[in-house]
């Protein structure tokens, strides 16, 4: 098998570039415009794909490239949407595909369009040198990651399963290697499950009344001593053996003294100062809790007038594990207030997980220690949301998985300003990535 790296580099960062430049900002979307895009280079490449709109332009498409069967396929799945961009905090059109001191920028350059190139670019390669494959490569580009996947990763789950047919894994977004000054290894990350969202509305209700008489049980002061229980209360502490091991890998890459307590978070945890310590850090607070954030408050719509009805929103998110119903229980009886009604909103979600010793994780983690000699290879458990969670209870093992090689300023980009991503890893990633598929699908 021959392909040419540079080349294939180069295309890779030509279509990222031109890919960048469809605007698919959701909302509203427009994802037909990327798909159209992803099928035309595609068709020029001798692939078929699908596209299906779930609504008028909110579209989602597959392409797949067969194997002999003999073993089951991946889905490489990325979406075609980007959040919002605030083009007054940029200092490039971030739409534009500018190209500056080796860097591509453009809103998606991280999340996640250059994951979908990456998948395209290896299709296409392996496509062209006619690589033999034991298993089918699935490309599928959805919609409306940013704003709930109901158009698109919900839409291929319920009415285009057979899109997913015959596949036991898929590869997604984030993951990639960490550097960090202050660690003395790179820091590779495999995301194996994410934190699921239990959006909660905490509602308090009593008489009405006039602001120049107020008594202690009214809606809002019900509401305000709930929330207040509720946030001086604390969830037990919970390390999912992914999360320990995560710390102890971890531990490896920090200075000696920075990791103290990391190789065995369970039991350094009992220690109070340890653990006051620990979850000062929001992240890893969040990594091994149950968080309840209150983000929505509404009472009165006039200053004067005591509401009958005040309500709280709350963002909680749950770990793997976690039992939606068990928590709103755990909150009535912390808020022990009978006036006060928990609801969930919508259909509660269970968290899941994709354990990190299958043949694929083990390749992704190959696929990580080639690309940055001397990498440290972590599970991860993302606190944000991915659509691998959908894909997950359609029975695959999914992945959040980059050949990307950043330090810390590069990934609070995503989402951020100046969103950007070097020429180096988009070259490299692509070969990382078409190596990667030829070790775990490769005849
Ligand atoms: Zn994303």
């Amino acid at each position: 098998m021959r392909i040419d790296w540079a080349a294939l580099g180069e295309e890779a960062v030509d279509l990222l570039r031109r890919y960048l430049m469809v605007d698919t900002t959701n909302p509203p979307g427009n994802e037909a415009a990327g798909a159209r895009f992803l099928a035309a280079v595609l068709e020029r490449n001798g692939i078929a794909s699908e596209t299906v709109e779930a609504a008028p332009g909110r579209a989602n498409l597959v392409a797949r490239l067969a194997g002999d069967g003999s073993l089951p396929g991946i889905v490489l799945h990325h979406h075609i949407d980007v959040v919002y961009a605030d083009r007054r905090y940029w200092t490039v059109d971030p739409f534009g595909g500018e190209v500056r001191d080796g860097y591509l920028y453009g809103r998606g350059a991280i999340d996640m369009k250059s994951t979908g190139i990456m998948h395209l670019a290896a299709v296409l390669a392996l496509k062209r040198a006619g690589v033999p494959l034991k298993r089918d490569l699935v490309f599928l580009a959805t919609a409306d990651e940013e704003a709930g996947s109901v158009y698109g990763a919900r839409f291929v789950a319920d009415a285009r399963r057979d899109w997913l047919a015959g596949a036991e894994y898929a590869i997604s977004e984030l993951g990639g290697i960490e550097v960090h000054a202050g660690y003395t290894a790179p820091l590779g990350h495999i995301v194996i499950s994410e934190k699921t969202g239990l959006p909660l509305t905490l509602t308090a209700r009593s008489e009405p009344g006039h602001g120049s008489m107020p008594w202690p049980d009214t809606a809002p002061h019900r509401l305000i001593r709930a929330l207040n229980r509720l946030l001086a209360a604390e969830r037990p502490l919970s390390v999912l053996p992914e999360v320990r091991e995560y710390f102890s890998r971890l531990a490896t890459v920090l200075p000696v003294h920075a990791g103290v307590g990391y190789g065995d978070l369970e039991r350094s945890l009992t220690d109070p100062a340890f653990r006051t310590r620990f979850l000062t850090n929001r992240l890893y607070a969040a990594m091994v809790r149950t968080t309840f954030a209150v983000t929505m408050l509404k009472g009165s719509e006039k200053g004067n007038v005591i509401p009958p009805e005040a309500s709280a929103g709350i963002d909680c998110r749950m770990l793997a594990g976690d039992d939606p119903q068990e928590i709103v229980t755990w909150i009535r009886r912390v808020i022990d207030d009978d006036q006060v009604e928990v609801t969930i909103e919508g259909e509660p979600k269970a968290p899941n997980l994709s354990p990190p010793d299958t043949e694929l994780y083990k390749a992704l983690a190959d696929a990580l220690r080639r690309r940055a000699p001397g990498t440290v290879v972590a599970p991860e458990i993302l606190v944000a949301f991915t659509d691998n969670w959908v894909f997950r209870r359609c029975g695959l093992h999914g992945y959040g998985w980059s050949p990307f090689v950043m330090d810390e300023g590069e990934w609070h980009r995503v989402h951020g300003n100046d969103e950007r991503l070097s020429l180096e890893n988009i070259r490299e990633g692509v070969r990382c990535y078409v190596d990667m598929l030829l070790a775990v699908a490769g005849a």
